[in-house]
């Protein structure tokens, strides 16, 4: 049997693994690859199960009444599924515009599907309505990395580098939890006797092994960081040659960080000033020093300045563009960075380009071979998409790839009631999530080991993902569905189904762009163990650390950016007295639509725990185990009761693997990156009148 070299189908780490098909089933083994060295997680060990399982969806479903979402879903042929989808296209289009048709997208496609799919529904529909699920993860990181560097890469070094480092600062990351074969390179640096600083309101698993934990309110992480830097400044840590020759904007950040002084951030965030001044210390004596962001201190309704906070910090202290050092953000979908570089965001076109930019319009359409007139402009955001489905200036007709947005969009009751007024939902799985079972129409998409593409990982490398077996004889790729449905509304030239000509064309899309993919081809990726994006022509080795010469802004130079620490959206009160914060689960991915159906991991942990600690506990008679209803203004949620005292006694974290935590949460945005406030809303607790059950 044929053994298949590719990558795991969960998290931006992307470790490499074998597949070989075989009776009775494919096996699966981890290889060697510059990422994992040869180590996977449990998520990447048992994703094999999704090939075979059970419950994956074979052929297509539509309702048994058609237009009643309460008549059952049958399975149906592909031509009267696409038939359905197409006549609802044409007919809200007719009735309501272009704009009344759109797609929501995912972190999770591969580049070609991502670029298809932006391509689909600007040339295709002719529609703006499009934004995808990583508005909800890495957008404030890469609004504030745009607007200081230039450029967003998440690591814009490889994650090699991290062991090299002497002090990492770790904001609102759990990557032991989260994507434990990167744990290695942490590991190794802390074995050489580099300190770690971790901030995060949980005592988490990365945070019991560091050298420092800081502990701070949820949604007080930018007030941290300008009390850091009003500390390096005091301190005399400011490296004033790098600021000089490097940044511009140093003089206003300087004035504004004068009042963070650290009796004031110790009352704001509850961090000793004592753990202040040592991460100050460290940062600045033990370099090369790192500062790496990740959902905890970005997913804010002031997400974009909180990584900016950080930024700052880095930038004054003069670690980005030097060797094993600077700022990064850990990206957390499998391709969350490819995914936000090739049009499938609201904004965006191919090759991180803006699509209110007139020569990217022109370069683009030229691709493309359609006027630039042709292209819609900006369309909006996410939440602000799904907010006004059904609406009569919203989209009426939705197509969902790879996102299961009833489950982990804010505010999931309010969307999961908008997609119930859509005039028709159609969704692509590869099984029945619980988005689909609200759809029209159900579309069996072909998984990640039965097709050809590739992904960028949380490095910004350009990665192969291989085919190893066919999909089942009913099932197609999302190419090919975006290139049949197209054909039918007439557009069939503009689209191929071939993912090697797509990545073909994705190259000159995004050649001269910021993420410029020109001279990265699949034979090379195969050759190099990946290709480092920019690389913008075919004898460019690829760029794995950027920043070394200089930024890419029109100065050439950083921007340091003025940013105030304000109140989080909502705030505790007498009804609702505590701060909820969500995160992941080990054993966990997502919504959970994938590994909640992998025995392994569900026999390891079977529903949510919320977890709370002891002395919250006691205030409401809660035992460990018990159930609780978490209530906030938006809805409630029940799950058992995990007590640690390594949560902050004002706090609550769930985890969003399960319906329930985002019926809780604030889709409160940030003004600039249109990221939700995912991690601070105000709740209750109660024990639930079930008790133990
Ligand atoms: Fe897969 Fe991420 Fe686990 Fe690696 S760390 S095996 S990429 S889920």
């Amino acid at each position: 049997m044929k053994t298949t070299e590719t990558h795991c189908p969960y998290c931006a780490l992307q470790c490499g693994m074998t597949l070989t098909p075989g009776l009775p089933r494919v096996r699966l083994e981890p290889r060697d690859f510059p990422v994992n060295r040869g180590g996977l997680c449990a998520k990447g060990y048992t994703a094999a199960d999704l090939l075979d399982h059970p419950d994956r969806l074979l052929t297509p479903l539509v309702r048994k009444e058609p237009g009643d979402r309460r008549s059952p879903l049958r399975e149906a042929g592909w031509d009267e599924a696409l038939s359905l989808t197409t006549k609802a296209i044409q007919a809200a289009q007719q009735s309501y515009g272009p704009d009344s048709v759109g797609a929501f997208g995912g972190g999770g496609l591969t580049n070609e599907k991502a670029y298809a799919l932006g391509k689909f529904v600007r040339v295709a529909l002719r529609s703006s309505s499009i934004d995808y699920n990583g508005r909800f993860c890495m957008s404030a990181a890469a609004t504030a990395a745009n607007r200081s560097l230039g450029v967003d890469r998440g690591l814009p070094f490889p994650l090699e580098d991290v062991a090299r480092a002497r002090s990492v600062l770790i904001v609102g990351a759990n990557p032991a939890d989260a994507m434990p074969p990167s744990m290695q390179y942490l590991d190794a640096g802390r074995a050489a006797g580099a300190r770690h600083i971790v901030v995060d309101p949980r005592r988490t698993a990365t945070a019991a092994g560091a050298h420092l934990h800081l502990q701070p309110l949820p949604g007080t992480d930018l007030a941290l960081a300008n009390g850091l830097l009003h500390i390096a400044i005091r301190e005399g840590y400011v490296d004033e040659v790098y600021v000089a020759e490097r940044t511009t904007g140093f003089g206003a950040v300087r004035a504004a960080t004068n009042a963070y002084w650290p009796e004031r951030v110790e009352r704001i965030t509850g961090v000793p000033e004592a753990q202040m001044r040592e991460t100050v210390r460290l940062l600045a004596t033990e370099r090369p020093a790192m500062i790496l962001t990740a959902r905890g201190a970005e997913q804010h309704s002031n997400g974009t300045d909180t990584a900016q906070a950080y930024l700052n910090l880095a930038l004054a202290l003069g670690l980005v563009g030097r060797p094993f050092s600077g700022y990064g953000t850990i990206t957390g979908q499998g391709n969350g960075q490819g995914g936000r570089e090739h049009g499938q965001k609201a904004d965006q076109l191919p090759g991180y380009r803006r699509i209110d930019d007139p020569a990217a319009r022109a370069h683009v359409a030229a691709v493309w071979g359609i006027d630039p007139d042709e292209l819609p402009g900006p369309g909006r955001s996410a939440y602000e998409m799904l907010d006004r489905l059904g609406t009569p200036d919203g989209v009426r007709v939705l197509l969902v790839l790879a996102s299961n947005i009833a489950v982990s969009a804010p505010h999931s009751n309010r969307v999961a009631d908008r997609l119930g007024d859509l005039d028709f939902l159609v969704v692509s799985d590869i099984f029945r999530s619980e988005t689909a079972e609200l759809a029209d129409v159900v579309l069996p998409t072909a998984q990640w080991a039965e097709e050809e593409g590739t992904m960028t990982n949380l490095e910004g490398r350009v990665l192969r993902r291989k085919r190893a077996l066919p999909p089942p004889p009913d099932v197609r790729t999302d190419l090919e569905v975006l290139a049949e449905l197209a054909a039918r509304l007439g557009r069939g030239e503009f689209f191929s189904s071939d993912p090697r000509a797509v990545f073909d064309e994705l190259r000159r899309a995004s050649a001269g762009g910021i993420a410029d993919y020109a001279g990265i081809t699949w034979q090379r990726i195969e050759a190099e163990n990946g290709v480092f994006w920019p690389c913008p022509s075919e004898d460019h080795p690829g760029t794995p650390r950027l920043f070394a010469d200089g930024f890419p802004t029109p100065s050439g130079k950083a921007r340091f950016v003025r940013v105030e620490h304000r109140d989080p959206a909502e705030l505790p009160d007498r009804q609702f007295p505590y701060v909820l914060t969500t995160g992941r689960n080990m054993q966990h991915y997502q919504s959970g639509t994938q590994t909640r159906r992998v025995k392994a991991l569900t026999v390891a942990l079977p529903e949510p725990r919320a977890e709370i600690h002891p002395d919250l506990a006691r205030r409401h008679g809660i035992a460990d185990g018990d159930l609780v209803e978490l209530r906030s203004r938006r809805g409630a949620a029940v799950m058992r009761a995990r007590l640690s005292d390594g949560i902050r006694p004002d706090t609550v974290f769930a985890p969003f693997h399960w319906p329930g935590a985002n019926a809780l949460t604030n889709p409160a945005l940030d003004p600039h990156s249109r990221m939700p406030a995912f991690k601070v809303c105000a709740v209750a607790i109660t024990r639930h009148e079930k008790g133990t059950d």
